[in-house]
């Protein structure tokens, strides 16, 4: 029997392990390690290896990964960036990803912001802890009755714009490659039209270069006051400080973020009796009408399951001589 090797593994994601092992009778070993030169050697026994990690594999890793007779380097990632490919191929190993976990997953939570936010529920929830139950000046709008602007319309953008368009929205999209398979579903727009018309505009694009601050001052003076700004792609999509500037100056109605720049030194932490370590972090805090989560879009059931699922159906593809449709 094949033993696979599963790093960096979160106690979230052994509930899934285990049952991808009882279903393929496969053996999954989980430690919380990560790979690198003075850890590589454990592997020696494998047959396999999962990763998932921020930090870079380094060169010295993947001779020792040979020398160990292992044939693949599997993250559960959307993101191989930290695998060094050319090291990788030329010793041998076979490199695969999970490009898409469950696009459901993002979208599902850009709707629930969407609501949140049209529905003013943060501002009821800060009227209520105070006590103060009144309704004034918090009439929402219906869902069917608005404008939906996505930015990014690739697995993701078009997962939400199919939600949206389902729930009765007018669905309109700007992306930089246009696809003709979702001209029924979606109008495509230019990037300013998106911003003037959308009452909501959804951030799904990946970052890149050009999408490096798309979301500027200019982008937001271009925003209705009425619209709300919903990301849950990356962080630096959007100039931070220029979001603060538009929700100050009231020139736009409100944001929800999944995601910010520099959130690598408080989402998934609990900093709790603690000075934050981001000014802006403080600074979208006091606004009632910005919501913000630590970077969850992902973390659902059908999600965890499928990174698991996917990286070690991969593993066991090329073990058993075949060729995984990840491979990058
Ligand atoms: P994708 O590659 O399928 O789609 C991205 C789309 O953005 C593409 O259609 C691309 O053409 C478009 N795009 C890129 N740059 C652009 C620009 N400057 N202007 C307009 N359009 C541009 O990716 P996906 O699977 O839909 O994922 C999108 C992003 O969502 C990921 O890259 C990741 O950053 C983010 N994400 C977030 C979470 C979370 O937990 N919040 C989870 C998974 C992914």
């Amino acid at each position: 029997m094949p033993k696979i090797l599963m790093l960096s593994v979160r106690e979230h994601e052994k509930a899934a392990i285990k049952d991808w092992e009882e279903r393929n009778q496969v053996e999954v070993e989980t430690v919380s390690w990560e790979l690198h030169p003075e850890t590589a050697p454990k592997v020696d026994g494998f047959d396999g290896l999962v990763v998932q990690q921020r930090s870079k594999i380094e060169a010295a890793v993947y001779p020792i990964l040979k020398r160990a007779n292992l044939k693949q380097i599997t993250t559960r990632t959307a993101g191989y960036d930290m695998v060094d490919l050319k090291a990788a191929a030329a010793n041998g190993l076979v490199v695969t990803n999970v490009p898409a976990y469950s696009p459901r997953s993002v979208a599902e939570l850009a709707l629930a912001h969407t609501m949140r936010l049209i529905r003013n529920l943060e501002i009821f929830d800060k009227r209520m802890e105070k006590q103060d139950f009144r309704w004034e000046g918090l009439q929402a709008a219906e869902i069917h009755s608005l404008t939906i602007g996505i930015i990014g319309a690739g697995r993701i953008g078009e997962t939400s714009a199919r939600i949206f368009k389902a729930l009765g929205a007018r669905v309109i999209a700007y992306d930089i490659k246009e696809r003709e398979e979702l001209k029924d579903l979606l109008e495509y727009k230019s990037k300013e039209e998106v911003l003037a018309q959308a009452d909501v505009i959804c951030l799904h694009v990946d970052l890149n270069p050009s999408s490096v601050n798309l979301i500027d001052e200019k982008a937001l003076s271009l925003m209705k006051p009425t619209a709300y700004l919903v990301n849950e792609c990356r962080g630096p999509v959007v100039d931070t400080d220029a979001l603060i500037a538009a929700l100050e100056k009231n020139k736009i109605a409100g944001a929800a973020l999944d995601t910010l720049t520099g959130e690598e030194n408080f989402f998934n932490f609990n900093l709790a009796g603690k000075k934050l370590p981001s000014v802006q972090l403080e600074k979208l805090r006091s606004f009632n009408n910005v919501i913000l989560t630590p970077h969850v879009g992902f973390y659902t059931n059908i999600a965890v399951q499928n990174m698991v699922d996917i990286s070690l159906n991969d593993v066991v593809t090329i073990l058993n001589g075949g060729k995984s449709v990840h491979q990058v």
